[in-house]
């Protein structure tokens, strides 16, 4: 029988996680199909209910329901915990696990371009402290010698983030202001707000004009696929990522959570790319 996974969310019709997930089990040869979900909010939890009941063995959570799911998961991972935000689940031992793949996700995609095996060092700027970038800042915080500033129009957010790892010594939350002023002391930045996306793609969370040589600059957002920012830094010099390979990054670690099937995300990065171009 084949097995069923998929993505719950409102509004779902656009998601490109059943393309690239269904192309990847077709490669991998394996016997498995992938569905979106659209569900009311006052459905949550029967929808959940549901999928166990039929013996979904994993789905992956999006906007509106990475923190409503949680009361309807009979466990989460620390980071999760930490963050308060799910977005892949999957069924173990009758019980469904929620898991924050995030910021391994963005991670690994940085790593990659950067042509690195480890982050050391270096000093980094979030710019945001919403879902992703709480996510983003844990897992880039195991790293203890690496500097980081959170920048974000609240403050106050900011500061909430750098408490999710309150030993780390080198983090401080900082305004955008700031963090335009010394865009030139930081040898990767990650945009992790939502300005910039499609369609307001004339809007950039700092005005990049004086980056540091060699500095790679990241923005999560995948729609445009050159955001405002990147296109400021690729012309300041900088090496830029999109947020394709991330969002490629997040299915093919859910596939291997469910299913032990190590896919290359290669593939989907080119569908990805084609089905937004
Ligand atoms: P979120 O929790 O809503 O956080 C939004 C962030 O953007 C906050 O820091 C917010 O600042 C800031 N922001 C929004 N409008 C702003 C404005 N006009 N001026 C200044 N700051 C503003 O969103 P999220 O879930 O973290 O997602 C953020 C983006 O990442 C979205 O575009 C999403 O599509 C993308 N994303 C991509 C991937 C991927 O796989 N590539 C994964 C997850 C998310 P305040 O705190 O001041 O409101």
């Amino acid at each position: 029988m084949s097995e069923l996974f998929g993505i719950i969310g409102n509004p779902i019709a656009h998601s490109l996680s059943p393309l690239i997930q269904n192309e990847a089990y077709k490669l991998n040869k394996m016997n498995a199909h992938f569905q979106a979900f659209h569900v009311e909010h006052e459905d949550l939890e029967t929808a959940i209910k549901g999928m166990k009941a039929i013996g979904i063995k994993g789905f992956l959570v999006t906007v509106p329901f990475k923190a409503k799911v949680i009361p309807f998961l009979d466990e989460i991972d620390p980071i999760a915990e930490r963050t308060q935000a799910v977005n892949v689940v999957q069924l173990i031992d009758e019980k469904y696990v929620g898991y924050n793949f995030d910021g391994e996700a963005c991670l690994k995609a940085i790593l990659e371009d950067m042509g690195k095996p480890s982050l050391m060092k270096e000093n980094i700027l979030i710019l945001g402290a919403g879902g992703a970038a709480q996510s983003i800042y844990y897992t880039l915080s195991q790293f203890e010698d690496v500097r980081i500033d959170i920048a974000n129009r609240t403050l106050e957010k900011a500061d909430a983030v750098k408490k999710l790892r309150a030993h780390h010594k080198h983090t401080h939350a900082i305004s955008l202001e700031e963090a335009e002023n010394k865009q030139d002391q930081y040898d990767i930045i990650i945009q992790t707000t939502s300005i910039g996306m499609w369609p307001k793609t004339d809007q950039s969370p700092i005005n990049i004009t004086h980056l540091k040589k060699d500095a790679f600059v990241s923005d999560i957002i995948y729609n445009p696929a050159e955001t405002k920012i990147l296109k400021r830094a690729r012309e300041n010099g900088a090496r830029t990522q999109n947020g394709i390979k991330m969002l490629a990054s997040q299915n093919a670690l859910s596939i291997e959570k469910w299913t032990g099937h190590k896919v290359n995300d290669q593939k989907m990065i080119e569908s990805l790319e084609e089905a937004l171009s």
